[in-house]
């Protein structure tokens, strides 16, 4: 890899955020957040009530067009009791990717399920229509219209796909394949608020889909998540799960099962209210930033990542291609030391110890692209 480049790469992230330290993303706050923080502590409902957790849920519902929008502590949390009320049970498995973020398979263990991973396709870095299909022909058969796994006898229950950096997956094939196997949908659109497939959001396609609210998140709550569905069910349940399982009385303490305490407080699902009012802003703007990128390392032969036909990204995280993990290893070490943050994508689930023994298909796809996709800075700019 040329000097010439790294340093011109260096040159052109000063030139978009003029700091001496680039992080790969960090929040944007201004009055507003301030604002309705000092009027939350003014209320004294800071805590697991509030009008505020209504409103950032409301917010959700009219962004993404989900009918439901419950409020979690964070992302894990919400993907977690989605595990649940997609009806996965102590033993079952669980189809997700390798290549994601370790929530979306903790979230799994904590339902005591075990995760299998199939390959995701180059262009999406989302799951493969065409593995999962391929997997469940070769190691699955269905029986009272549930599919059990032939080499385990475990039933296979739920597919966890993930929007790999805000970049939408083939939801639609992942969705109709799942469909024909009677195997429940959970998106992981923890990366993809405000990314949308034929301008359907993602995480509206599965029965359930989970947001995050993270730090580092295209908006933040400081700590935070979500769970969206259409299924009035499902959503009162969800409420119903993350809220100690309490039976709504205006004294009395009653509970009809093992809930959760998984609750958003209302301080945090302030800050969500007035990020919400400037997500708009967000995306426009990291959308130039992305055409920035791509024209600027098109100009210098690298691969910059762009979602495919009929997907619109969130453009949360930036990412490129290099030619080899020795490259790769060059960009990110030379960057890092000049104060230019950026990171090569996760280590693969199949490789983590505790996860070392699930069933994989090849991960073809997933081997090569975790050795070839570094992040680069993609905040907004203050
Ligand atoms: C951020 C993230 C989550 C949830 O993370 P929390 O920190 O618990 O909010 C889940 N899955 C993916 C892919 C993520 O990037």
């Amino acid at each position: 890899m040329e000097l010439k480049f790294l340093d011109s790469f260096i040159d052109e992230v000063k030139k978009i955020y003029k700091e001496p330290y680039t992080p790969l993303h960090r929040p944007v706050f201004d009055q507003n957040e301030k604002d309705y923080l000092i009027e939350c502590i003014d209320s004294n409902f800071v805590s697991s009530v509030g009008q505020k957790v209504k409103d950032f849920e409301n917010s959700i519902i009219d962004f993404t067009g989900a009918k439901y929008a419950i409020a979690t502590v964070n992302g894990t949390s919400a993907l977690h009791l989605a595990m649940l009320l997609a009806g996965v049970k102590a033993g079952d498995e669980v189809i997700t990717q390798s290549l994601t973020f370790v929530a979306t398979c903790n979230a799994i263990a904590y339902a005591n399920a075990i995760p299998v991973f199939i390959d995701v396709n180059k262009d999406t870095m989302g799951m493969s229509p065409d593995a999962l299909e391929c997997f469940l022909k070769e190691n699955a058969k269905i029986k009272d219209g549930k599919t059990y796994n032939n080499k385990t006898g475990k039933r296979i229950s739920a597919c966890v796909p993930m929007h790999t950096f805000g970049m939408p997956l083939r939801i639609k094939e992942i969705s109709a394949i799942c469909n024909d196997w009677g195997i429940s949908v959970v998106e992981d659109a923890a990366e993809s608020l405000g990314s949308f497939f034929e301008k359907k959001h993602t995480g509206t396609f599965g029965e359930l889909g989970t947001l995050s609210f993270n730090g580092n998140k295209i908006i933040t709550t400081g700590g935070g998540g979500m769970i969206i569905t259409n299924d009035e069910k499902l959503a009162i349940k969800a409420k119903h799960m993350s809220t100690t399982a309490k039976i709504t009385h205006p004294y009395e303490y009653s509970h009809d099962m093992v809930g959760y305490n998984y609750r958003l407080p209302n301080i945090n699902a302030a800050l969500g209210c007035a990020q919400m009012l400037k997500i708009k802003n967000f995306l426009e703007i990291k959308k130039d930033l992305s055409n920035h990128w791509k024209n600027y390392f098109g100009e210098h032969n690298v691969d910059f990542c762009t979602p495919i036909k009929g997907a619109k990204s969130n453009n949360w995280l930036h990412a490129i291609l290099l030619n080899s993990k020795k490259e790769r290893d060059i960009f990110i070490e030379y960057t890092n030391k000049n104060n230019v943050m950026t990171r090569p994508i996760w280590k693969l689930m199949s490789d983590l110890p505790m996860f070392s023994e699930c069933q994989r298909d090849s991960l073809k796809n997933s081997k090569w692209l975790a050795e070839r996709v570094v992040n680069i800075p993609s905040s907004i700019p203050a």
